[in-house]
């Protein structure tokens, strides 16, 4: 499928250091590490892993004053390894006292996010949140303004809940504390402008950790202002819940025009890597033909057909093959990122899905002859067999990328289909 083009709903545009949320800009995949920030050197590994897997944004929890110590050393730890991904520093009770003791790390950070619901009660709260707008103003920072469901300033929810008691037709309460949620984003967005914030230096999240109230809380905010609108659920939760979840949320948002930066809050499994995060926010993007980041294996599910597990071995692996080698190809190789590739598991849909994709394959299922056809630019190019096919076809797949799309391959390019000579293996 084409890239699509789904009508965005207007914002503006806000700069996090060099990378562009709103507006015309492509919707950004951001991410959090879970190291203690106050270890320098494990964060920053963390950081540049998730950058290295496709974070343009990763944020660090800035909560004690041995974190906010280190903030700067991390930023210098990233550049030394060649890594400029923007820095967000995550601010709750005591983001004021870090900011005003630490100004490196109010350099250091590209963007500060404020929970406006932990940033204290009453006029110290007033205080301190004045203090972090005037910190990002003097800084020349954006804020994200992020309310959170678990963490909403109660006075105001109490407040709400009070006035539609009154009312003479009550909402139900759940529509009040989504409604909470927006005017507690919305109230702090328009005190950071009268603060000296620019507009243009906004972007808001209001997250909740259930889907249908994701969907109903940000279509109204949507709906209600035109800052850059970040989306997540929180506490998605593990496995394939946590994904599904935010899946089925972020989908519809982003189908709708809603969201300029997304992150999906996976749980990882004990010593599963943290980028699993970033993965899944780029294959929802892709997948919904808004992004491109790296080329996608179509496979058949298998079934009784199947002769062993080998078709699905080898489409893993070329999955991790492509994914991998991504990081070297997206600079040698530009528009690599919306290569397809097929890899089927018998004859009855094998070909017809390979013809479609840019390179594919087709695996013996049982009762057929031992052989894998390979389709290159739809047409039929080579036939593989033995125990080398995984091998072999590797080799094809890496022969493509750099015909098409090295140093002369724009031509090939435009070319179209069927100009890609295959090396003889
Ligand atoms: S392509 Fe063949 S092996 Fe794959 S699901 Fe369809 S019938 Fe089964």
């Amino acid at each position: 499928m084409d890239s699509v083009n789904l009508a965005r709903r207007p914002t503006r545009l806000v700069r996090v250091g060099h990378v562009a949320v709103g507006s015309e800009a492509p919707v950004v995949v951001q991410s959090m590490t879970n190291t203690d920030t106050a270890d320098a050197e494990a964060t920053a590994a963390q950081v540049a892993e998730l950058a290295g897997a496709g974070s343009e944004l990763v944020r660090i929890t800035v909560n004690t004053p041995e974190a906010a110590a280190r903030v700067g050393e991390i930023r210098r730890r990233l550049d030394d390894m060649g890594c400029d991904v923007p820095l967000v520093g995550d601010f709750h009770f005591n983001g004021d006292r870090l900011l005003r003791e630490y100004p490196e790390c109010a350099r250091a950070l590209a963007k500060y996010r404020i929970n406006p619901g932990n940033v204290g009660k009453g006029a110290k709260g007033d205080d301190k949140f004045a203090f972090m707008i005037r910190a990002a103003v003097e800084h020349d920072k954006p804020v994200r303004i992020g309310v959170n469901w678990g963490s909403l300033d109660q006075s105001l929810a109490v407040r709400l809940m009070d006035e539609n008691n009154r009312r003479a037709a009550p909402l139900p309460p759940d529509a009040v504390m989504r409604e909470a949620l927006i005017v507690s984003a919305l109230d702090s967005a328009n005190k950071a402008i009268d603060l000296g914030l620019s507009p243009d230096s906004i972007l808001l999240s209001c997250k909740v950790s259930h889907v249908q109230d994701l969907i109903a809380v940000y279509r109204e905010l949507g709906r209600r202002c035109d800052f850059p609108l970040h989306l997540g659920l929180t506490e998605a939760g593990m496995g394939s819940k946590g994904i599904v979840a935010s899946t089925a949320a972020l989908s519809v948002l982003l189908q709708e025009g809603i969201g300029d930066t997304i992150r999906i809050s996976l749980t990882p499994l004990p010593g599963e890597s943290r980028t699993r995060e970033v993965v899944v926010a780029q294959e929802i993007l892709q997948t919904m033909g808004l992004r491109s980041f790296t080329p996608l294996v179509t496979a058949c599910p298998g079934c009784g057909r199947t002769t062993s597990t080998f078709f699905q071995e080898l489409a893993d692996r070329i999955q991790t093959f492509l994914r991998d080698s991504m990081p070297v190809w997206r600079l040698q190789y530009p528009g690599v990122e919306d290569m397809k590739v097929a890899v089927m598991g018998c004859v009855v849909n094998g070909p017809g899905e390979s013809k479609l994709a840019d390179i594919g394959i087709s695996l013996p299922g049982t009762g057929e002859v031992p052989v894998a056809p390979v389709y290159v630019d739809g047409e039929r190019a080579v036939t593989l067999k033995g125990e080398t096919i995984a091998d072999e076809f590797k080799a094809i797949v890496e022969n493509y990328v750099a015909t098409r799309y090295g140093i002369g391959g724009a031509k090939r390019r435009e070319g179209g289909r069927g100009t890609i000579p295959i090396r003889p293996l």
